[in-house]
């Protein structure tokens, strides 16, 4: 069989590492497609959107009455969240519980931007710490299976960790940093499986996992998605896509108010995302995150195509860099430096090599693109 010519998007710089991509006439990618014609006509960061946001808020606000919280959200110590921490208490005067799920790798600079936050905005803050000994099992698990979707026990702790805490605090309002502006281009599904399908953590865990996980927090996706939803009546709030929201400005922003530190690359606000973004998907993979951020900053005019090509030449990591972070998971994760690059060597999986419940989520994105409550599907 012979490869398929490489090939890259006219407009943004997404490419052939994303199998499943097409091209138009012009040599435009579907992802600047569904851009077009999906996201911008239901995006409006402008005098209409703030309409819409000032309403929502008086909602929220009107359903908080006599309660402790009138919403909640999570931080992670990244700018969109920290972001929308912000502006929500000091800007839209909202009375959010905030909770901040730790998952055992937290970057020094999260773990100050979180504190500056908190401090300066007077909130209280709820920090769920996830066992670690499941926590590390777990990972381990998914090393083992081979895929390339490695982060999802971070990732689902995270998820599971909001719902829970939703459903406990009857808190009816979740606002989320998620946000067109920096991610309106998606991770293809064969780069980042979904981290909500339980069925295949569970597979994997069952296969390669060590001991029982008893603590760890799960929420299956008919739980969230539909009881939570429907039944519960809670609602998903994502602020930022009412405002013009500019990555640079906001990091600035926040490091003048606030002392917010600024972190070299997306997500890396956790050490085991920097590690997996950064090195171990690109490098056993060819799976290069930084193309999906860069090409929705281009989407949205804030950056050019030419400096993202001219970035992604470089690695997103240093050679030096990488040798110490690879110990350091290898240690952190009670194995040897070898153990891990015994999975790095090893041959490399899919999701489709494990049970999942990829049929629930198919049904469902259709069913909400259908009802318009969803615009840009993960494919
Ligand atoms: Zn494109």
């Amino acid at each position: 069989m012979t490869e398929p010519a490489y090939r890259i998007c006219t407009r943004c710089v997404m490419d052939t590492t994303d199998s499943a991509i097409t091209f138009d006439a012009d040599g435009v990618c579907d992802h600047c497609r569904t851009f077009r014609d999906k996201t911008l006509p239901m995006w409006h960061p402008d005098e209409r959107g703030r309409r819409d946001l000032d309403q929502l808020v008086s909602l929220i606000k009107a359903d908080g009455k006599g309660r402790d919280f009138d919403c909640m959200l999570g931080i992670s110590g990244g700018i969109d969240s920290s972001y929308l921490t912000y502006l929500a208490k000091a800007e839209l005067g909202l009375r959010p519980l905030v909770f901040h799920v730790d998952a055992g790798w937290n970057s020094q600079e999260a773990v100050n931007n979180i504190e500056r936050l908190v401090d300066v905005l007077g909130l209280d803050l709820y920090t769920e710490v996830i066992d670690w000994e499941e926590m590390r099992d777990l990972q381990l698990a998914f090393f083992k299976a081979g895929v390339p979707h490695i982060d999802i026990p971070q990732d689902h702790a995270f998820f599971a960790t909001m719902y829970n805490f939703a459903a406990k605090h009857r808190v009816k309002y979740i606002l989320t940093g998620a946000n067109y502006s920096t991610e309106c281009v998606k991770n293809p599904l064969e780069w980042i499986y979904f981290g909500t399908d339980v069925r295949q953590i569970r597979d994997i865990h069952r296969q390669f996992g060590q001991r029982p996980l008893n603590r760890f927090p799960f929420s299956n996706i008919l739980r969230h998605k539909i009881y939570l939803r429907y039944i519960r009546r809670i609602k998903v709030v994502a602020p930022l896509n009412y405002l013009p929201y500019v990555k640079e400005d906001a990091m600035q922003f926040l490091a003048e108010k606030v002392g917010w530190q600024r972190y070299p690359q997306k997500h890396f606000e956790s050490r085991f995302t920097r590690f997996y973004e950064g090195y171990w998907l690109p490098r056993k993979f060819g799976f290069d995150t930084r193309k999906v951020q860069f090409s929705s900053l281009i989407l949205t005019g804030q950056m050019t195509r030419e400096e993202a090509l001219a970035r992604l030449q470089a690695p997103g990591y240093d050679e030096e860099t990488i040798a110490q972070d690879f110990e350091y998971v290898a240690t952190k994760l009670g194995i040897t430096v070898e153990e891990l690059q015994g999975y790095m060597d090893a041959p490399n999986k899919t999701y489709r090599d494990y049970k999942s419940q990829r049929h629930v989520f198919r049904i469902g994105a259709k069913a909400m693109t259908l009802l318009g409550l969803e615009s840009a599907v993960k494919r």
